[in-house]
């Protein structure tokens, strides 16, 4: 038993079961054994991969957006650029290097990253340090200084947690997680939910039907409304382009997926993202929103096959290596990166997302 079950069994047994979203918040963020809090998770030796990870491209072609979007913000003397959840701060550092093409861009920059891993917020300091532009870190949203802002996140949506709704023969109940002899096991609240929590869309469904929603979409959401000036943002993660029935939560460890209950606090555990959900949760903030286009198409679209033809002839030695991550990122089977992975941009206004890159 992990030391996170214990204090898990521990607390339902005087709380009562927890919603999936508590769980999913403590399975991650708990301050001493959540899994983010304790371990750098990439890699082979760990539990997954992702894309900077996989290729430099990836980071690079952040960089190309990022410096658009910087033209489309009027190339303002100083802009933060915030990225959520940076893992080990790879694609940061390839952003940055990328951003060198453009220096009046890379010397407006300071760098704010909102990360709430201790260990992974030491290594991107390692990473970063080096790049000669601020460095800031942040818990959250909150404290990253009022002006322009250009975002970005990877893999960052669907750490988020989410609540899930179960349709029964008595309506629709809450998904919780509660104790069966002694075990942590799946169960339903006894209570009905509110009707409004649920999408209008979804609200039909045969006995058996999952909903979920993620609550945090409205918090990031109203935070980014709250700065009161111009931002644009490009969020990147596996998911869905319009809302539907269907569970989604997940857990991953050692690149296998495994029962979100048998080991909480020593594997990842996500959801795929709503995109539909989050454009709403942004729009209804008063920002806007583009449709979100698959992986494939965004990095075509930002250049993908000129800046691979560059690198490979700079570096005839690592053809292999780039050829084979270039292949991963824009894979367009079902499960490949190309295809399940969607971005989506974020804007202030309308008018300056129809100015930003077209996605696709
Ligand atoms: N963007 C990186 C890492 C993705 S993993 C990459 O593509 O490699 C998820 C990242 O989000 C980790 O850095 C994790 O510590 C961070 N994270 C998870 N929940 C968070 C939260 N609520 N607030 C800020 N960061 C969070």
């Amino acid at each position: 038993m992990t030391p996170l079950a214990a204090e898990l069994k521990a607390l339902i047994a005087t709380e009562g079961p927890l919603p999936v979203d508590r769980f999913m918040a403590l399975a991650l963020g708990h301050p001493r054994h959540g899994y983010y809090m304790t371990r750098d998770p990439f890699g082979a030796a760990g539990d997954f991969i992702t894309a900077p990870e996989i290729c430099q491209v990836f980071g690079e072609l952040t960089g190309v957006w990022a410096a658009s979007a910087w033209e489309a913000l009027g190339r303002p003397a100083a802009v933060a650029l915030v990225e959520f959840g940076p893992g080990r701060g790879t694609l940061m550092a390839d952003l940055l290097r990328a951003a060198e093409a453009l220096p009046a861009f890379r010397a407006a920059l300071s760098v704010h990253l909102v990360e709430t891993s201790p260990v992974l917020a030491a290594r991107q300091n390692e990473v970063l340090s080096a790049a000669s532009v601020p460095l800031a870190w942040h818990r959250d949203l909150s404290t990253v200084p009022p002006g322009p802002a250009i975002l970005v996140a990877n893999e960052f949506l669907d750490a988020l947690p989410i609540r899930q709704f179960v349709m029964t023969a008595a309506g629709w109940r809450e998904r919780v997680v509660g104790l069966v002899d002694g075990a942590l096991a799946f169960g339903l609240a006894r209570d009905p939910v509110p009707q409004a929590l649920i999408p209008a869309a979804l609200r039909q469904g045969e006995p058996g039907a999952v909903v979920e929603i993620c609550p945090a979409f409205h918090h990031l959401a109203a935070g980014l409304a709250a700065r009161r000036a111009p931002l644009a943002g490009l969020f990147i993660d596996y998911g869905h382009v319009a809302s539907a029935h269907g569970e989604t939560l997940q857990a991953v460890q050692a690149h296998r997926f495994t029962d979100p209950l048998a080991a909480p606090g020593e594997a990842d555990i996500t959801a795929h993202v709503d995109f539909e959900a989050f454009a709403a949760a942004a729009v209804a903030s008063g920002l806007a929103a583009s449709p979100a286009v698959d992986q494939r198409a965004l990095l075509f679209g930002l250049g993908l096959r000129e800046r691979a033809e560059r690198l490979a002839q700079s570096r005839p030695d690592a053809f292999e290596t780039l050829r084979a991550g270039v292949e991963r990122l824009i894979d367009p089977a079902p499960a490949g990166m190309g295809s399940l992975f969607k971005a989506m941009a974020v804007a202030s206004s309308r008018d300056l997302l129809d100015r930003l890159p077209r996605l696709a």
